[in-house]
């Protein structure tokens, strides 16, 4: 057992159940055992004076890559799991497109397990949607879902078969999990480096047109209408995908969305003189789409901030943009993003980021924690909205460095992360 936590004095702000306010909060075995400015200090209880802090639920991520088993130089589950509660991310789904990939049983169960003896945030396995993410025959759903996998993606790949995604679907709907669909038309993307536009043809790459994504998009949404089936549509990048969506959203259908805090912050001027950190699949797209994007996050459009994180070697970013992997990394920045952009930038309230990046992750693809309320799991994140910090690639704790925002001034640190009681981590 661990020592009970009181928070003393901070911001607690939590939508789902409707609370902001400066008050106590207390943790007891591994819960939330009370809120209010009347609780006293248990006996042997560690007592943090939290004055300036947002107490929040702690950030769920529903689209990391790890990269175990098979691409250990890039990340681990547990450097992985480090990197995200130093980012306040008491959860975190793992895509199954490793080495060899997700697709049965047993790697799920590997992957449960290595996230288990980290220790650190929740490890959520993801099982592939195909045998082998070969796109041509369903993977065991129903054994993955048995050794912990909360959602099937072939994610890394599109479902190009309609019917194998019909199939998915109603599979998936009679365990109650999402299906997650990286949503790219291989042939009409094939080859494209970068967004297809005015920047792509000064800079000489081919590009990757929106309509890509939103064909992709606009058949799960039908196929969601024809099969009941929970489709979730992974890092929306376009306007016409935020339309679509809306439009399956009004018609009932059972479609939600997430989006990468890097389409909301940057666009594909951004890939300047080939700067391979802002390359990533889907594109960085133009100021309309970044625009959209971030209504869609202020309406509920999109349902939540997921960051696919994708490590990558310094010697593959190294390479030519045309040959350089899609990706960057993003646990340790995605709140402060969050801020700087999207609370600063006076496009959602504190609350709605919360609810973006804890509460909808949780409630939308069932998993523990994204509340507050007593007798709950204590996943907990603790931040100073108010200080800032640089981004010092020597100091991440992701084993990779991908980003594109090196020495940039970021609001909001993490205090600490507390997973089921525990503190994982302590920030300064
Ligand atoms: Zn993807
Ligand atoms: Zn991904």
């Amino acid at each position: 057992m661990t020592a009970p936590i009181l928070f003393r004095g901070g911001r607690v702000v939590d939508p789902s159940q409707g609370l902001d306010e400066v008050t106590h909060l207390l943790v007891v075995d591994g819960r939330i055992a009370a809120i209010g400015r009347d609780i006293g200090s248990p006996d042997g209880a560690q007592v943090v004076e939290a004055g300036g802090w947002v107490i929040a639920p702690g950030l769920i991520d529903v689209h990391v890559h790890l990269r175990e088993p098979g691409q250990e130089d890039r990340e681990t589950i547990a450097t992985g799991a480090a990197s995200a509660v130093a980012g306040g991310f008491t959860g975190i789904c793992a895509m199954p497109n490793t080495d060899p990939v997700i697709d049965n049983q047993s790697a799920v169960g590997f992957v449960k397990s290595r996230g288990e003896a980290a220790g650190l945030a929740r490890v959520f396995p993801i099982g592939c949607i195909s045998v082998g993410q070969k796109g041509e025959r369903l993977a065991e759903f129903g054994e993955m879902v048995a050794a912990g996998a909360v959602a099937v993606s072939d994610d890394g790949h599109p479902v190009m078969s309609s019917q194998l995604m019909r199939t998915a679907l109603e599979y998936a709907r009679t365990f109650g999990i999402p299906v997650a669909d990286h949503c790219e038309d291989t042939p009409l993307a094939h080859g494209g480096a970068m967004h297809e536009g005015i920047i792509s043809t000064r800079l000489g790459l081919k590009g990757i047109p929106a309509a890509a994504e939103e064909i992709h998009v606009a058949r799960d949404c039908i196929l969601a209408a024809l099969t009941g089936g929970h489709v979730h549509l992974c890092h929306m990048s376009t306007r016409g995908s935020v339309d679509l969506i809306r439009r399956a959203k009004e018609q009932g259908l059972s479609v939600t969305a997430e989006a990468a805090p890097h389409h909301y912050t940057l666009t594909h001027e951004r890939v300047g003189d080939y700067d391979t950190n802002a390359k990533m699949n889907p594109p960085l797209r133009e100021d309309a789409d970044r625009a959209a994007i971030r209504a869609a996050l202020a309406d509920g459009t999109i349902d939540c901030i997921a960051t696919d994180h994708a490590p990558h070697t310094y010697d593959a970013k190294e390479r030519e943009f045309d040959d350089a992997p899609n990706g960057i990394i993003g646990l340790e920045t995605a709140l402060s993003l969050g801020l700087r952009e999207l609370v600063n930038g006076g496009v959602l309230s504190l609350g709605t980021l919360i609810e973006r990046m804890s509460c909808a992750p949780a409630r939308l693809w069932h998993l523990p924690g994204g509340t507050l309320r007593i007798g709950g799991v204590a996943d907990i994140v603790a931040f100073d909205p108010t200080a800032s910090w640089v981004v010092d690639p020597a100091r991440i704790r992701s084993r990779s460095r991908n980003t594109p925002w090196a020495g940039e001034t970021m609001p909001g640190v993490v205090k600490r992360t507390v997973v089921g009681g525990r503190v994982v981590f302590t920030g300064q």
